[in-house]
């Protein structure tokens, strides 16, 4: 990023209590000699921060668990004591900070790296309660443990649940229903907006009749906001950087709002008859000037539905299917089926699967 620009972090010395020292240029204490503790670095206020020029950023430092020596991420052994850094503990880093473009940073504040160890070690023991932060994320494991075991179980419950048998079912009635609608032609007159047509036959727009209307609203760019954001890099040192969001502000979209005028088939009335036998007939329907285009003349629309009831053979639950009227007309009470039931509870069959048993 080239508006990143490369800082120290400071920390101060826990055993002669020498302050701000610097987290890349000092890795031991000027005064006494004691290596840094990663653990103490801090971020400094922006009176107090120090740059790094061309700053090569190599990884996190990593303290050596021998003897306490900080080195950095390109050693493989303690330029101290020589041990291995593999079994190393690697520099934990603090938490982003942003401040506005035209404020100033604070001081992060020096650490009681002693205090910090004892009371992770509290915790650790129980004396004192974890902080918010680490309830959150162990609530968070719980619901999530959770809703694995919701879904595993809703899974079992629905192969259970859905799960069918074949049992043969015996014909106990028939049932049907007729249905006429009828429509009929008129002239309409609708508003909606100029792209967007009311359905029907000669449908015009009424000249003059559009006005502006608010029809939505879209998001304009509105100029940005910067924030200075700083992190801890983990190698005694600290980046600053802009970054920059574009704002974005509503603004109100019109469009035209018109009156339409056409011609339209609207529903009228509808006619139903219905039996429990096998006498199906229609209802007596008569049209004005039946199936002509013109205002005030009507259509009809013809729909049936034929359908058997059924009993388990073994058992009082019954069902219905829809037939096709052949099937309907041919299977009489006492028939046969097969059919494959809702083994749970019975409470439902799949019409689909119906076969006349052998
Ligand atoms: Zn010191
Ligand atoms: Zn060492």
């Amino acid at each position: 990023m080239s508006n990143e620009k490369t800082y120290e972090m400071l920390w101060d010395c826990q055993y002669c209590g020498t302050k701000k020292l610097l987290g890349k240029t000092h890795r031991f204490c000027p005064n006494c000699g004691a290596a840094q503790d990663p653990k103490s670095r801090y971020y400094p206020s922006d009176e107090d921060k120090v740059a790094v020029e061309d700053h090569h950023f190599v990884g996190v430092d990593v303290t050596c668990s021998v003897c306490g020596t900080l080195n950095g991420a390109d050693s493989k052994f303690c330029q101290n004591c020589g041990a291995s850094l593999e079994e190393g503990v690697k520099a934990q880093t603090l938490a982003e900070q942003t401040r506005g473009l035209y404020e100033s940073f604070e001081s992060s504040g020096s650490r009681d790296v002693v205090k910090e160890s004892f009371d992770a070690e509290m915790v650790r023991a129980g004396v004192k309660p974890k902080n918010a932060g680490a309830a959150a994320s162990g609530l968070n494991m719980r619901v999530i443990a959770f809703v694995v075991v919701a879904i595993v179980l809703l899974g079992a419950a629905a192969l259970f649940f859905l799960r069918t048998e074949e049992r043969t079912v015996v014909v106990t009635g028939h049932g049907w229903e007729h249905t006429i609608t009828v429509e009929e032609y008129v002239n309409f007159s609708e508003s909606s907006w100029r792209d967007s047509r009311p359905s029907g036959y000669n449908v015009s727009m009424v000249p003059g009749t559009c006005v502006e209307r608010q029809r939505g609203t879209r998001q304009v760019p509105d100029g940005q906001t910067c924030n200075v954001v700083r992190s801890d890099n983990g190698d005694g040192t600290f980046s600053e950087r802009e970054v920059c969001h574009t704002n974005y502000r509503s603004e109100p979209v019109y469009d035209d709002w018109c009156q339409w005028s056409g011609e339209r088939y609207t529903l009228d009335d509808t006619y139903t008859t219905s039996g429990l036998d096998l006498n199906t007939f229609w209802p007596q329907v008569s049209l004005n000037c039946a199936n002509q285009q013109r205002i005030g003349c009507q259509r009809e629309d013809r729909k049936s539905t034929y359908w058997i009831t059924f009993k388990l053979d073994d058992g009082d639950q019954t069902y219905r299917c829809d037939f096709g009227i052949n099937d309907w007309q041919a299977a009489e009470e006492g028939d046969r089926f097969t059919v494959q039931v809702r083994a749970m509870d019975e409470s439902a069959a799949d019409c689909g699967s119906l076969k006349p048993a052998s």
